[in-house]
């Protein structure tokens, strides 16, 4: 009845997603890596759009919460409080201690791209902004301008204008800079919802400097690739690249609470700094989700060895079902704990992704690119469940005509 409910009060396709796991039961309760279903069944989850890290409610995560919610102030934008205060020094102790120092927190991705994009234009004073073909950036007003995907943008244009996107290719950065001076570049160092695509270093690298050669700030939009979802901290200072801000969300809150950061360097951040109300919202800073965040990103750091094994396991697993699968797995991309699989076709992506619910893995569509299946184990699965995710991926291969 849940799904009728869907169905009536909030749209019919969602009911069919959501009832994907073939009995039309209903997610009941998170554990681990695993997500239990109404009808008893359990799946294991490396979907969940990147939320999941650290997987279903991480015991210090929900403990984090718990303590928090005993105590909350509710007149926190008056006083301070002390969780903010805590996630705040967090991250900037985290990001890129001593260069990033400066910290706004939203709830959401698209939150962290509308504040960095207005920081961005109120510090230089300019308009421009360049961003990546086939860029997902969410789909607020704002946000939406600088995503790539036609499909989101149709019949709202005009969006929020002066944003140019160029092809992620180092032929294009010259010729991105001519004419009206430019406030910022905004990337993705994987592009994530466009099909799981690591941006060629060379291309980033040309990008930030011909960047800081125009007085442009850089922006690195990590709320898919941070806390270590690729390996390092963040994807970018990982290739050496010193952005202006990072852009986190998705994982932040440990897959209990909403939140999202910029941590910026104060030259970019200088406009808050000088009227901290230039750029609010209400629930900015909301204690719960600031203490999931603070505990989420201890969590990340103590989970970095188990993270780097698993993505050992899981990569070389998925080469081998490349292989093994040549005619209907065409490519196989990713590092860390984020990994896409390319189908020769999008029909053959969408069996696969409905099957593989019915027998128990959540897998995520690539927004973007449907014919991409995005798969993100959580730091806390076990070499087992990686084993399983891979027989399971293997066996549906198997049976999906090609
Ligand atoms: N940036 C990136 C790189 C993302 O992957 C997403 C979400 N898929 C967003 C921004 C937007 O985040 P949200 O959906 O939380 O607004």
């Amino acid at each position: 009845e849940a799904l009728t409910a869907i169905r009536r009060h909030v749209s019919p396709q969602l009911a069919l997603v959501y009832g994907m796991n073939g009995s039309g039961a209903v997610e009941a309760r998170g554990e681990g890596a695993r997500i239990h279903l109404s009808d008893g069944r359990a799946a294991l989850d490396f979907g969940s759009y990147a939320v999941t890290l650290l997987g279903q409610r991480h015991p210090a995560v929900v403990a984090a919460v718990r303590d928090e919610l005993d105590a909350m102030p509710v007149s926190s934008r008056v006083l301070g409080n002390r969780a903010t205060a805590a996630l705040a020094g967090a991250l900037a102790d985290w990001a890129d201690p001593g260069r990033l120092t400066k910290v706004w927190l939203g709830l959401n991705g698209a939150d962290a791209v509308e504040a960095a994009l207005k920081l961005a234009r109120r510090a230089t004073g300019r308009r421009r902004v360049i961003a990546v073909e086939g860029a997902y950036h969410g789909k607020s007003l704002g946000a939406l301008a600088a995503t790539w995907n036609a499909r989101y943008r149709e019949s709202l244009e005009p969006l929020l204008g002066g944003v140019t996107h160029i092809p992620a290719d180092v032929c294009a950065v010259p010729g991105a800079f001519g004419g009206e001076e430019v406030a910022a570049v905004l990337f993705e160092p994987v592009q994530g919802e466009g099909g799981v695509l690591p941006l060629d270093p060379a291309f980033l690298k040309a990008l930030a400097d011909a960047a800081r050669a125009h007085g442009a700030f850089v922006i690195a939009d990590e709320v898919q690739t941070g806390l270590r979802r690729c390996g390092p901290r963040l994807s970018s200072t990982g290739l050496g690249l010193e952005p202006d801000a990072v852009l986190l969300g998705k994982a932040l809150g440990g897959g209990v609470q909403p939140v999202s950061a910029v941590v910026a360097t104060p030259e970019l951040y200088a406009p808050l700094a000088a009227d901290p109300f230039v750029h609010t919202t209400t629930f900015s800073g909301h204690p719960l989700g600031a203490a999931a965040g603070v505990a989420a990103l201890r969590v990340v750091e103590e989970l970095a060895p188990r993270g780097a094994r698993l993505a050992e396991v899981f990569g070389s697993g998925l080469a081998r079902l490349a292989e093994r699968h040549a005619g209907l797995v065409t490519a196989v991309r990713g590092q860390g704990l984020l990994w896409g699989v390319e189908f020769a076709t999008r029909a053959a992506a969408g069996e696969v992704l409905m099957e593989l619910g019915r027998r128990g893995l959540v897998v995520s569509p690539c927004l973007g690119r449907p014919e991409v299946l995005r798969l993100l184990p959580p730091l806390v699965a076990t070499d087992e469940d990686a084993e399983e995710a891979l027989a399971l991926l293997d066996a549906v291969c198997s049976a999906v005509p090609d």
